[in-house]
């Protein structure tokens, strides 16, 4: 017998989303209004909901599904990130994103999957959004950062994963700026415009599947063997649901603070004219991760435009306020400007947050919630690669199917369920202030 679910949060703007913003503007959204019936509705339009959608109506085509999305796909979480789908380890709450010999192998194998479905479908659809196996530099600013990256090569070299060291002058001809003092360059991380590629994934859905922004669930309830689920103006009535709500499932209960909202936050450049490109030099595309998990993200973009990512903030209620949003630029204007002195003058124009979906334990959620509704919750910041294998394997799941990563999946451990609030609110953040002040000179 299923529950009642109410969807208490929803999605809010949290800033100027950069990458939606330099897109051409989206078509108009068709939103659920009056009454439907779909065999099965997919809740969120991210890029689990949208793996999974795609990869259900790809082994089941005579099954009518529906995407529903709060938002636009593309403007939220999902399209907002800096879009690094990565292969390797990347435990960012550890201090070198590695963990031990097993969990980085699982990881490393989970991860391709979900990369692999992706790019398959990008080259098969054509899909414009950037996407570019050119890897990922992983750099350092100081001896700390060094010693981080070489316990992270150490742990590569232990799962057979190639890397390659760059010194300063190497480092610096990539990124033009002399800020770096070491980086390993690993070749398997792809890279995408996160918007671009939600907007093009949603696009491109098999014909049986109906796609709605704009449209937040607001409850779901059983009626016989079907789920009812409410929209501001209308209802789906669907005989399965599965959600892949990330972060906003935080607030559906059954895992008391087990759910972590954690935003973090970007901010994208104008676009650079010629004299500030030949002033900054080096390659005309890379991306780069801090040593530190907790510092601070770089690429540089074919537009000729910067993005930087940095700063943990928990927010269960998930909002930001203005405030943060302020925190986060005048941050992301420091670290900007100690990276590259030479464009003073480019300025940062577009500052947005978005909620990641941690646990205390590196767990996370995925299988059958109740009867008829299954679940594909908790990136734990990894979202793009994990969330794309997650999405597909629920959908695999959902029909009755078995394989070792449906099982490594189902095998995983449930957030950890953290003390009532306020304590736990007070612990949280505790955590975070602390690891991001050693992140130090990586911010
Ligand atoms: C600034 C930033 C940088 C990041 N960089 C990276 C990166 O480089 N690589 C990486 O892998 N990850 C990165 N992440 C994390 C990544 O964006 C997330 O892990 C990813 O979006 C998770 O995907 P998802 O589909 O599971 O969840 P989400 O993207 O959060 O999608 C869930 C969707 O559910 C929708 N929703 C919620 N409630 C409802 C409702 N009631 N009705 C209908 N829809 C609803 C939401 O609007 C949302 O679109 C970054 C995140 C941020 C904010």
């Amino acid at each position: 017998m299923a529950s009642k679910l109410d969807f208490v949060r929803f999605p809010a703007p949290d800033g100027v989303n950069g990458w939606w913003e330099s897109l051409p503007p989206a078509a108009p959204a068709n939103s659920v209004t009056g009454e439907h019936r779909f065999d099965y509705v997919i809740v969120g339009g991210g890029i689990t909901g949208l793996c999974a959608a795609r990869r259900l109506a790809e082994l089941a085509p005579d099954a009518s599904i529906a995407l529903v999305e709060a938002d636009r796909i593309g403007r939220s979480t999902a399209g907002r990130n800096s879009g690094f789908f990565v292969d390797l380890p990347h435990d960012i709450s550890s201090e070198s994103y590695s963990r031990s010999v097993e969990a980085d192998k699982a990881d490393v194998r989970l991860q391709r999957h979900g990369i692999d479905y992706v790019r398959s479908t990008v080259r098969q659809h054509g899909i414009d959004c950037d996407w570019r196996d050119d890897g990922k530099y992983h750099a350092s600013v100081n001896k700390k950062g060094h010693a981080a990256l070489a316990h992270f090569a150490q742990g590569l070299a232990r799962i057979g994963e190639a890397c390659e060291w760059l010194d300063e002058a190497a480092i610096a001809r990539v990124t033009g700026t002399g800020f770096y003092k070491s980086a390993l360059f690993t070749p398997g991380c792809s890279t995408v415009q996160p918007a671009a590629l939600m907007r093009g994934l949603a696009a491109t859905q098999p014909a049986n599947v109906t796609v709605f922004e704009l449209s937040a669930v607001k409850g779901m309830e059983t009626r016989g063997q079907s789920r009812l689920l409410s929209f501001a103006n209308g209802r789906i009535e669907a005989q399965r649901v599965v959600l892949c709500t990330n972060a906003y499932a935080a607030t559906f209960g059954g895992h008391p603070n087990g759910l972590l909202p954690v935003y973090t936050f970007a901010s994208m450049s104008r676009v650079m004219n010629d004299d500030e490109i030949a002033r900054l030099g080096g390659a005309q595309s890379w991306a780069l991760i801090p040593a530190d998990p907790m510092g601070t993200t770089v690429r540089r973009l074919a537009t000729n435009r910067i993005c930087v990512r940095n700063h943990f903030a928990f927010r269960p209620n998930l909002a930001v306020s203005e405030s943060d949003l302020a925190k986060a630029k005048h941050l992301h204007q420091r670290s900007f400007d100690r990276r590259f002195p030479m464009l003073k003058d480019v300025e940062l124009q577009y500052t947005w947050g978005g909620a990641l979906c941690l646990s205390a334990n590196n767990g996370a959620l995925f299988g059958q919630r109740e009867d008829g509704v299954f679940e594909a919750v908790g990136c734990n910041g990894l979202g793009l690669s994990r969330g794309s294998a997650s999405g597909k394997l629920i959908a695999e799941y959902a029909l009755g199917q078995s394989n070792p990563l449906i099982d490594q999946l189902l095998a995983q451990p449930h957030p950890r369920s953290l003390p009532i609030r306020p304590i736990a609110d007070v612990a949280v953040s505790a955590a975070i202030w602390m690891k991001e002040f050693s992140a130090g000179a990586e911010l």
